[in-house]
């Protein structure tokens, strides 16, 4: 029996474990599939606060992992199968493992689409990206693929044309799911070239750890074209990682828990913070905020029941 369970070790997840653990709560974190989350999947990071030269994402979420553990936070490795939250303490399966808990913190995260081509897994951080407030910086004067035609991909390809020579937004289709208000600020932006219905069939150049150009194949013709380019930003959305919760917690529409005073969740003692229920900033800073927002209320919460 344990007072707090964390699920995920991302930014969120690590930032509630330090908050947890220096109330005294021992808490437990089970990693989840993608330990350290989407950060272990990033190069550098240049806008969390605190350091000026920026830090590499996988740095970062080692330096946190140990902070939390110097406070006593407990890891254990093993993605989550299964969840009763139907009473307290609430039950948690974990691969051979079972949990339970008084509060229970999820921070499970949510996952970039991805294209499901092999080079783009090799150049994930070098020169691919998910996200363009955290990498858009480092194109400055260079040519951009933006692959996707919702709302993300036409907000993060008129945000790279601050930086960018050019932006490419490849497309599949002629239509477009953005909102009109969207696909019109980006259709007038003169960085933006539209090309549709392209799909990208591969990223080069794996040998070199850096992107050099994709080549695209038009969805109508099969005709192939390639284009040079040094960034590929794919923004195709993202899947919270929420399966497990589905029937026990309220999720919107598009899957993501619903909060409300901040960190609470639809059953009291289940706090979440962090990119599981926020798909609007998906920030490191503000998944660190509202980790330790989950924590202290988590903290709270106990306190009130007398745990
Ligand atoms: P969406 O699901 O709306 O759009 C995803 C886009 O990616 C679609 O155009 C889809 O194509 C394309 N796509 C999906 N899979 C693939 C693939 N394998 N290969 C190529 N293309 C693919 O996700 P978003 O992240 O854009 O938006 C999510 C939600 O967030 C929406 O509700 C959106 O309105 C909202 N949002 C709002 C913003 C704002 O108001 N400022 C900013 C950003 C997001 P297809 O259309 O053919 O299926």
């Amino acid at each position: 029996m344990h007072k707090v369970i964390i699920i995920g070790s991302g930014c969120a997840g690590l930032t509630a474990a330090i908050y947890a653990a220096r109330a005294d709560l021992l808490p437990v974190v089970l990693d989840g599939y993608e330990p350290g989350g989407q950060l272990a999947l990033t190069t550098l990071v240049e806008n969390f606060p605190g350091f000026p030269d920026g830090i590499l994402g996988p740095n970062f979420i080692e330096l946190a992992r140990t902070q939390a553990q110097r406070f006593g936070t407990e890891f254990r490795s093993g993605a989550v199968t299964s969840v009763d939250l139907s009473r307290r303490p609430f039950q948690i399966v974990a691969g051979k493992e079972n949990y339970e808990c008084e509060a229970l913190i999820i921070a499970a995260g949510a996952s970039a689409r991805m294209l499901g081509i092999e080079s783009e897994k090799h150049l994930l951080g070098h020169g691919v990206s998910t996200c363009a407030t955290c990498d858009g910086y480092f194109f400055r004067h260079r040519e951009i693929v933006v692959v996707g035609g919702g709302d993300t991909a036409m907000e993060e390809a008129t945000f790279l044309t601050k930086f960018a020579k050019r932006v490419t937004l490849v497309h599949r289709r002629n239509d477009f799911r953005a909102t009109k208000i969207m696909l019109d600020r980006a259709r007038a932006n003169e960085k933006i070239v539209f090309k549709t219905p392209y799909v990208v069939e591969e990223v080069h150049n794996v040998e070199k750890s850096s992107v050099e150009s994709v080549t695209l194949r038009n969805v109508e013709t099969n005709d192939i074209a390639t284009l040079d380019a040094e960034g590929v930003f794919v923004a195709i959305g993202h899947d919270p990682n929420t399966k497990i919760f589905r029937g026990q917690l309220e999720l919107d529409d598009a899957g993501y828990i619903v909060t409300h005073d901040g960190p609470k969740t639809t059953v009291e003692g289940v706090f979440a913070a962090g990119d599981v229920q926020d798909h609007h900033y998906r920030q490191a800073i503000t998944a660190a905020g509202s980790g330790c927002m989950a924590a202290i209320d988590a903290e709270k919460f106990l306190a009130e029941h007398r745990i």
